[in-house]
């Protein structure tokens, strides 16, 4: 591979290479764990500027990583090229037609802030901060998934600019196999300059969390096991055993804490919700039941996600149930009194809607799961070995195969792979070859490894 910089692209937008000053900002990701160190760095201003750095790129055989917001940020750029989409922000909504679209470097809130005044809200995620294209092209689960299914679901389209440089416009027509490939298969095919998806006739929701004190985190689990299997489709939830920090930002009781925190959102009423919810208040007394009525536009309260910067290290499974067994090993690898440097293991509910075919397939996976389950580890330079080990011992549970792409962190290539059944992954690998043969990306969540 050439490494030598030659030139650099022609493109409107900002290029760095190391040693410039603006080089740190523009490879900085919100997972400051992850450090990039790409040969150059192109701040992208509009697809004209992704095709014209594309095209650079294959011209002196680098590979091209893409980064947005840095949120889903798990193995550091080395070498190569980086576009960085955070300048393309634009989002339109068509309230007749129900859709919006959005620019590679849109986050949620842009699209929830510009949908919601016509009563409509896209299938975002945990955290409005979250990227709208990393999030939808690896699946996308959040709160309405469970009703309406996953945000890759209910793409129309996508521009994306391919590894021979060319900008398309695919969709269930044109490019049907590219279409199919990169609604589930994430940053594998090419840099997605924009993408045009369904909104949601939803106004509001009644959710939030209740945190209890670690000492009930058995009762909370045990109860949510039994409890969350029966919950009807409009109801989406999920459980986090939490090691908060000792912050200010947080309220007094929660600040240094271990908490189970039950994470509820309901499109329906506050009585339904007040009824669906009457077990879980019975499992044990809460520290905090901030449930109540809300706009969508206050969607992160449900699961209260940080939003500052941090590092971390992420891994993740899915299971089919939660049974007893899996409880007391949740609880024996990172219950209250294990001291392990685990941020967070979520169990978070999955089902419903996000287990039908969708009307226009795609390559998202996991759709047979009932839960997954999701670990953050702290990202401190030193301590990975020990924080890959603790979240390796809480994930050796009763999984069922496959894995969701956004829940799968720093996994190598064949980890990735092993996300899908087979002949998806065959599907996939085919259409990877076909459209980037000599794997220009491979960034993020890499079906095929980089060589170097
Ligand atoms: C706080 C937090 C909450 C989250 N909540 C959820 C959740 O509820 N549900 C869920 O499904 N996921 C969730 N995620 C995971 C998140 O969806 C993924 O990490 C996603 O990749 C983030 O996209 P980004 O653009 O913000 O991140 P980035 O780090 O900028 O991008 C991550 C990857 O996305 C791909 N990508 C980004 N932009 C493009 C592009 N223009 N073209 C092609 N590929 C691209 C690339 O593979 C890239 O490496 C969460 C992550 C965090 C940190």
């Amino acid at each position: 591979m050439t490494t030598a910089l030659t030139s650099l692209p022609a493109v409107a937008g900002p290029v760095y290479v190391p040693g410039d000053e603006g080089y740190a900002a523009e490879v900085a990701s919100w997972n400051v764990a992850t450090v990039n160190e790409p040969l150059a760095v192109v701040g992208a201003t509009s697809a004209e500027d992704v095709a014209a750095a594309v095209r650079w790129a294959g011209t002196l055989g680098l590979p091209v990583a893409v980064q947005a917001t840095g949120h889903g940020a798990a193995r550091p750029v080395k070498g190569g090229l980086l576009i960085n989409t955070s300048r393309m922000t634009e989002v339109s909504v068509d309230p007749a037609a129900r859709t919006a679209r959005a620019a590679a470097g849109a986050r949620w809130s842009q699209v929830i802030e510009a949908a919601a005044p016509h009563g409509l809200a896209p299938l975002s995620g945990s955290s409005s901060q979250v990227g709208v294209v990393g999030y939808t092209l690896g699946g996308g689960v959040g709160p309405l998934g469970r009703r309406f299914g996953f945000a890759a679901d209910h793409v129309r389209s996508v521009e994306i600019v391919t590894a021979d440089g060319a900008l398309r416009t695919i969709d269930a027509g044109q490019d049907a196999e590219l279409f199919w490939a990169v609604r589930g298969g994430k940053g594998n095919f090419g840099i997605v300059t924009a993408i045009e998806f369904d909104l949601f006739e939803v106004a509001g929701f009644v959710g939030g969390g209740i945190y209890f004190p670690g000492s009930h985190a058995a009762e909370v689990l045990h109860a949510y096991r039994t409890w969350s299997a029966g919950l009807p489709e409009e109801a989406s939830t999920s459980v986090a055993l939490l090691r908060l920090p000792d912050l200010p930002a947080l309220p007094e009781p929660l600040r240094g804490a271990y908490v189970a925190h039950l994470r509820f959102f309901l499109l329906g009423g506050p009585e339904q919700a007040a009824e669906l919810l009457a077990p879980m208040r019975a499992a044990a007394p809460a520290i905090i039941d901030d449930i109540a009525p809300l706009p969508y536009a206050a969607i992160d309260a449900v699961h209260r996600d940080p939003v500052d910067p941090m590092p971390s290290r992420e891994r993740g499974v899915l299971l089919g149930e939660i049974t007893e067994r899996t409880v007391e090993h949740l609880l024996a690898q990172a219950g209250p009194q294990v001291d392990v440097p685990l941020i967070m293991v979520e169990v978070r509910q999955l089902g419903g809607a996000l287990a039908r075919t969708p009307a226009a397939p795609n390559a998202v996976s996991g759709r047979d799961a009932g839960y997954s389950l999701f670990v953050i580890g702290l990202g401190v330079p030193g301590l990975e070995p020990v924080v890959d080990a603790a979240t390796a011992r809480v994930l050796d549970v009763d999984a069922v195969p496959g894995g969701l792409i956004n829940f799968s962190g720093g996994a190598d290539a064949e980890q990735i792979q092993a996300n899908w059944a087979p002949s998806d992954r065959d599907r996939l690998l085919r259409i990877k070859h076909a459209y980037d043969p000599a794997n220009v990306f491979s960034s993020g969540q890499p079906l095929v490894a980089q060589n170097t």
